[in-house]
């Protein structure tokens, strides 16, 4: 039969990842601190479990996927003698030192530790368009990929199990910078009342997929270590330069651009 699953935490992403189990056919546990959380899994075929140790115990597979490690922590530190020899998947967002840590603490309790970050929102879940980034332990993950890989397409990143949250952290910087870039060029055309959606839709979606696109070209260039051409550096910081200054005159904010000045002088 299949894989007995419990899932520890159901926020949005904690229920779309029980369900994403569920509509496989794996036995479900769930627990969640609000136990009302849990009734749409329920009415689906999960299990409630009425504590964290009976959720623990119910299979050899735990998936937790709450706000943060302070959470996992508060939950699972008090059931840690029930751990040993079961797999522990984290979920949850962390720093890569958290995950680091709490990997250590699972060792200590004779648990198998993967840590994992989810590069998907909770619709998308168990679709082709979500990813899941994982590290730590390399036997666990081999013995339950068939698993994982019902919330997307799982990658193990290593045995380091930081590198999940690391990369986890560097893609999440990256959506935020072009998120960041993105309103302040919606707000420089808004105070020439250019509608935000229509600017976007015909000029920004369009611009930004095809930089996008240069981006495996730039990577080249940095794995090279070769230095950038100083025509190139004085063309950028001239770009960089009248962006800031027509923001600013156009009354606009533009310190979200102005980091990647910060960032380029230090490269
Ligand atoms: P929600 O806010 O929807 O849910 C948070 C969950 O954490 C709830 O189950 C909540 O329980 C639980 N929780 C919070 N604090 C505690 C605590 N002290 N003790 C026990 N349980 C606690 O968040 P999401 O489900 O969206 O996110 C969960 C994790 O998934 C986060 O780390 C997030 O970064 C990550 N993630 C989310 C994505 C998304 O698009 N939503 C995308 C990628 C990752 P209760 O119901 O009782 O409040």
């Amino acid at each position: 039969g299949s894989t007995p699953v419990t899932v520890i935490g159901l926020g949005a992403m904690g229920q779309a990842l029980a369900e994403a189990f569920l509509n496989a056919g794996h036995p479900t546990t769930v627990w969640n601190r609000t136990a009302a959380r849990a009734e749409p899994l329920v009415a689906k075929g999960a299990v409630r479990a009425e504590t964290v140790a009976e959720a623990v115990t119910a299979a050899p597979l735990i998936v937790v996927c709450v706000l943060d490690y302070a959470a996992v922590h508060g939950l699972l530190d008090p059931v840690a003698d029930e751990l040993s020899g079961r797999a522990l998947v984290n979920l949850t967002n962390g720093t890569a030192q958290e995950a680091r840590t709490t990997a250590e603490w699972a060792a200590e309790l004779g648990a198998e530790y993967v840590d994992g970050g989810i590069m998907a929102i909770p619709p998308t879940i168990g679709t082709p368009a979500s990813a899941i980034l994982y590290s730590g332990s390399q036997q666990a993950f081999d013995t339950h990929s068939t698993v994982l890989d019902l919330l997307g397409t799982s990658k193990f990143l290593g045995t380091d199990a930081g590198l999940a949250a690391l990369h986890d952290l560097a893609l999440l910087g990256a959506m935020y910078g072009m998120f960041a870039g993105a309103f302040t060029a919606m707000a420089m055309v808004g105070t020439e009342k250019v509608a935000a959606a229509d600017f976007t839709d015909e000029l920004l979606v369009p611009w930004l997929n095809s930089m996008v696109a240069v981006l495996p070209l730039l990577a080249a260039e940095a794995d090279s270590g070769e230095e950038v051409s100083e025509e190139r550096k004085l063309v950028e910081r001239v770009a960089l330069t009248n962006i800031i200054d027509t923001a600013k005159a156009q009354g606009v904010a533009a310190n979200l651009v102005n980091p990647i000045q910060a960032i380029k002088d230090n490269t």
